[in-house]
């Protein structure tokens, strides 16, 4: 196998999926929790649940504002990002 590449792939729904999480539930204080071990467990389930949009660096950015600005795409993520909250405020790690 051979891992020594040029370009590095990244996940699109990593930055939007933290982002939409940030305005949507860190930004309004709606959280039960905001400890950063409840909002990383409710990222990871979120981007767990969400299909990945791969990306290389170079052509990243401009790819991920596109996505970011699908209605559809971001009523999916909303909807996800909800259940992760439900789940991780039911069962919280600590
Ligand atoms: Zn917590």
């Amino acid at each position: 196998m051979y891992f020594s590449r040029e370009l590095s792939i990244y996940n699109a729904m990593e930055p939007i999926v933290s982002g939409m999480f940030e305005d949507h539930y860190v930004k309004t204080g709606i959280l039960k929790c905001d400890c950063e071990k409840c909002q990383m467990d409710i990222i990871l389930r979120t981007m767990n649940q969400v299909p990945p949009h791969y990306t290389s660096g170079q052509a990243g950015e401009a790819y991920i504002k596109a996505l970011y600005q699908e209605p559809q795409l971001q009523s999916d993520i909303l909807r996800e990002l909800t259940k992760s909250v439900q789940v991780i405020e039911e069962s919280p790690r600590h």
